[in-house]
């Protein structure tokens, strides 16, 4: 499909191009091969004004957030809730990546023996130094460096003490609403440009990993891709549908853009401002529970992650031949749930993680190296399910607090639908 098929048709709805434009891509990147890297700029550019957004949108959605839940009870309900069914969708998602890695044994028929001097992999960060580092000694720094998590927590501390001096924050509010007002604008304009970032991040990425390198380590990648089919079909839209009691296809029709970004752009964090879109367009999530919950998700809901970790630690474990016992499946349930909490929603972030979760179980670092090979491959994928995780969370939490409007939800109006 020629890439300029794409604009000629201005009707065309924007998740149906996102899709063309990553078949496309993809099938562009095999014919290319290496030489697609040269479209990978395209997609860079994309990426990058979508990461502009971040920050101010972060900020000022999660100060209206809080500012919109006057009542505190309500704000500590919905932390609680939210937060609960983060941990409790991570912990399943992990089991769901050991008993498929235990059934299809990626790992056996690949021979490896551990040397005496195990690769040097990069340090995780100690979950003592996460939890210190939560509080910003300067606000204006978190928010020039990107630091989320501590933005996230100066934002909560800001909106929070607005409420209390009532009318005398109400100005501060306002510029606060319409700051976020005009960077949903923003991102609705950016994600114009979405397929064609799309179109040329697949290309790079079919280009550069030709079959030759995902032979070997297809069933890896094969058991990494069905674990996280499972946990968006079962988990989700079994809570969508059951816990929720809404009918989950709009659901799944309502996310495919952000599905797609998440996808090609593998940074959930990057992903947030479409997200936060479609979370609000699309799915009805009231301002104020979209605020507050999807900026918590991107930062420590990693189901895909945690998917991801559960796989490949039994994957080294069987190259290695080394036998695990029940208590070493626990250790790797417990180790790899907190270890996908700490886990930055940027590109590889999960690869590094990887190696607290090795350690924890004793098992060879030097399996890094293997799994590093086809990373970008297994982020795709795990990405995807981290944003559909949050993206979940929030009409949950949204329906149970009465904060979901149900005719956006269903409506998916012909004005909504062309977005
Ligand atoms: N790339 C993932 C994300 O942004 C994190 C990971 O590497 O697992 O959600």
């Amino acid at each position: 499909m020629h890439a300029s098929a794409l604009v000629d048709k201005p009707s065309m709805a924007l998740w149906k191009k996102i899709v063309i434009g990553m078949v496309a891509g993809m099938i562009l990147g095999v014919f290319l091969g290496p030489q697609a890297e040269y479209l990978k700029p395209i997609g860079t550019l994309f990426i990058s004004a979508i990461k502009m957004l971040i920050v101010p949108l972060v900020f000022c959605s999660l100060v209206v957030g809080v500012t919109s839940m006057k009542d505190s009870r309500k704000m500590g309900r919905v932390s609680l809730k939210a937060f609960t069914i983060y941990l409790l969708t991570t912990a399943l998602a992990v089991a769901i990546g050991l008993v498929l890695g235990a059934v299809f044994e990626p790992g056996s028929g690949i021979h490896m023996t551990a040397s005496a001097a195990a690769q040097e992999a990069k340090a995780a960060p100690k979950l003592v130094d996460i939890v210190l580092g939560l509080i910003p000694t300067n606000p204006v720094e978190s928010l020039s460096s990107g630091n989320i998590l501590q933005i996230i927590v100066f934002a909560i501390g800001l909106g929070f003490s607005l409420n209390l001096i009532g009318e005398h924050g109400e100005p501060v509010v306002k510029v606060f609403n319409g700051f976020a007002e005009a960077m949903y604008k923003l991102t609705e304009l950016v994600m114009k440009f979405a397929p064609y970032g799309v179109f040329a991040l697949m290309a790079w990425v079919a280009g550069k990993y030709g079959i030759d390198v995902l032979l070997p380590l297809i069933k890896v990648i094969a058991v990494v891709y069905v674990g996280c089919l499972l946990q968006m079909l079962l988990v989700y839209t079994g809570a969508i549908t059951f816990i929720a009691r809404l009918n989950p296809l709009p659901f799944l029709k309502g996310i495919l853009d952000a599905q797609t970004i998440a996808f090609t752009s593998t940074s959930s964090s990057g992903t947030l401002p479409v997200s936060m879109r479609a979370a609000e367009e699309k799915l009805g999530v009231s301002k104020g529970i979209a605020g507050f919950v999807l900026p918590m998700g991107a930062t420590i809901n990693m189901d895909g992650t945690a998917i991801y970790q559960g796989v490949t630690a039994l994957f080294i474990a069987q190259a290695y031949g080394i036998d695990l016992s029940m208590s070493d499946y626990i250790t790797i349930i417990l180790t790899a749930t907190l270890a996908s909490i700490g886990t930055a929603g940027v590109p590889g972030a999960g690869l590094i993680m990887l190696s607290l979760v090795l350690s924890t179980v004793g098992l060879p670092l030097e399996g890094l190296a293997i799994v590093a090979g086809i990373d970008r491959i297994l982020d795709m994928a795990r990405t995807m399910v981290n944003v559909t995780g949050d993206l979940m969370v929030s009409v949950l939490v949204g329906k149970s607090e009465k904060e979901l409007d149900e005719t956006v939800y269903y409506g998916q109006s012909e004005n909504q639908a062309q977005r």
